[in-house]
């Protein structure tokens, strides 16, 4: 697929990821002395599965892999069903690629729940920290709903000869733009 078409279906999804990261940037700025996730702490690189539009965000990026890299990847989804394939080194293959998820790992996310407030982060982050102004807080249900509109929005825009599943895991994800070529 042409890069320019890869570029506009995937403008939206493009324009949240960049939404999301000025949020972490933000939040990185303001707990600096906080914040522990570093190269090498690899907890949250987790087996995943992904909406069509990251799957399909992932994919573009997967393909201009130098080849070698595409196949320590390749193997490693064959010996490895818990990790996430593309944790190499125990650093992400894909970083500035990575999924909403893996963004957003670690910070502090809110959801609400019969009217109470839950909030999570990671364990090794915050320490000290008793709670938190709502600017630095992601709402788990606002980033889920508009992924799922831009996510509707790509398949309406692409043609498959199969509608995409609902999730698609990494292992498949990586290879999907050779199927909808
Ligand atoms: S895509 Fe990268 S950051 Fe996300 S789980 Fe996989 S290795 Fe970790």
């Amino acid at each position: 697929m042409a890069q320019d078409i890869i570029h506009m279906v995937l403008k939206n999804y493009c324009d949240f990821l960049k939404r999301v990261d000025d949020h972490i940037g933000h939040i990185e700025k303001k707990y600096s002395d906080k914040i522990l996730c570093k190269k090498g702490c690899d907890a949250c690189c987790k087996f995943l599965t992904l909406f069509g539009v990251e799957a399909f965000a992932i994919s573009a990026a997967f393909m201009k892999l130098p080849e070698e890299m595409q196949d320590l990847v390749t193997k490693k989804i064959e010996k490895e069903k818990d990790a996430c394939p593309l944790l190499i080194d125990r650093a992400c293959v894909l970083y500035s690629e990575r999924p909403i998820i893996c963004r957003t790992h670690g910070y502090p996310i809110y959801m609400e729940k019969d009217g109470e407030i839950f909030i999570d982060f990671c364990p090794e982050n915050f320490k000290g920290v008793s709670s938190f102004p709502k600017d630095a807080l992601l709402s788990i249900e606002q980033l889920n709903t508009t992924l799922t509109a831009i996510n509707r929005h790509f398949l309406e825009s692409i043609e498959t000869d199969t509608p995409l599943p609902d999730r698609i895991p990494i292992s498949k994800a990586l290879f999907l733009l050779n199927e909808i070529q």
